[in-house]
């Protein structure tokens, strides 16, 4: 049986920005090959895995891009600005840890004041910032890092608390090691099941759409991450909360799940026994959107991991949320459409 934190390890080593999958999806594809009957990339390289069967088409969808930096300029000085791929929080990536695809290391820090952060962190833009990599001029800095040059977050999953992991790219390689645990639990099955490891999700649900064009699933399944109702926030009052089980989404800010796979996927859970969460989150999208509205359209629902600290370095989901969300993923699939 895999595990959660081996699986995430060895995901978050491949993983790289939106455009950029490939190496992941090769790690995937070796990991899921013996699940599958074939295995396949789009042309825009979403990985997708079908397991076939007589029934209608049942598609999950994870997303393997992670957000991550592009070098778009090098100072006199030696400083590397950069642009952002995929949704940011300016102000917290102030002395965030990166690292570039060769290995260079480097900090980012807040243009107007090196040392000290009193500007009003809603203020912090991505302008605003820039990455000291230990250069001391443009020709030392520009030996290390180039224009064009992608950089991730410098961080390492790590087992917290009783049942926790802290990782960098939880959003989605959480989620792609949680269904690729539900690939390995499925035996057989009654319906045609589709398995999707989505590129560009970051930049607006591209991988999705044209997967789901291939693939014109009858119900399409997204896994993600979705806030904590246990962090502090007057904005976002819900009753979801990490380590007490997976969700099945209801609502989010790009779309309404369709009653009929809330229906199912709720049925799947309580026939098989997991503990699941209502989830309605009032910001952020899915897969879920672009699988229900791409070419004629599908049901479209969505189940996902109570996350922390989205979209920062140090992501922290539930081992145990994880484990059970492959077991409502595995009791999705095997039950009938
Ligand atoms: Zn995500």
């Amino acid at each position: 049986m895999f595990e959660p934190y081996e699986l995430q390890k060895k995901l978050v080593a491949a993983a790289m920005p939106s455009g950029y999958e490939r190496p992941c999806g090769e790690a995937i594809a070796e990991i899921v090959r013996p699940f599958a009957d074939e295995v396949w990339f789009t042309p825009t390289g979403s990985l997708v895995c079908h397991k076939k069967g007589e029934g209608k088409r049942l598609m999950f969808a994870a997303h393997m891009d992670v957000i991550g930096f592009m070098a778009t300029f090098v100072s006199e000085g030696g400083f590397i600005s950069f642009t952002t791929i995929g949704g940011h929080s300016a102000a917290a990536l102030i002395h965030a840890a990166v690292r570039f695809q060769n290995g260079t290391r480097g900090i980012i820090k807040l243009r107007r004041q090196s040392d000290k952060v009193e500007t009003p962190a809603s203020s912090v833009t991505a302008k605003d910032l820039y990455i000291d990599i230990g250069a001391t001029s443009k020709e030392e800095a520009e030996k290390m890092v180039k224009v064009g040059d992608l950089a991730m977050f410098d961080t390492v999953p790590r087992l917290i608390g009783s049942d926790c992991m802290m990782t960098p790219y939880a959003d989605d390689l959480a989620s792609c090691a949680t269904l690729i645990m539900a690939m390995e639990q499925v035996k057989s099955s009654p319906n045609d099941l589709y398995f999707v490891f989505t590129v560009q999700e970051e930049l607006g649900l591209k991988g999705a759409i044209t997967a789901t064009a291939n693939i014109e699933p009858y119900m399409g399944i997204a896994i993600d991450l979705c806030y904590s109702g246990d962090e502090y926030s007057a904005a976002m009052e819900m009753p979801v909360r990490t380590g007490h089980g997976p969700t099945i989404k209801i609502k989010d800010a790009s779309v309404v799940c369709s009653p009929e796979a809330i229906a199912f996927m709720r049925q799947a859970a309580e026939e098989a026994g997991i503990k699941y969460q209502d989830e309605i989150i009032i910001a952020g999208g899915t897969d879920t959107s672009a699988m229900m509205h791409t070419g004629k359209g599908a049901l479209a629902g969505c189940m996902s991991l109570s996350g922390r600290n989205i979209h920062s370095p140090c992501e922290i989901v539930s081992l145990n949320d994880m484990k059970n969300g492959a077991r409502l993923l595995a009791a999705c699939a095997q039950k009938k459409l």
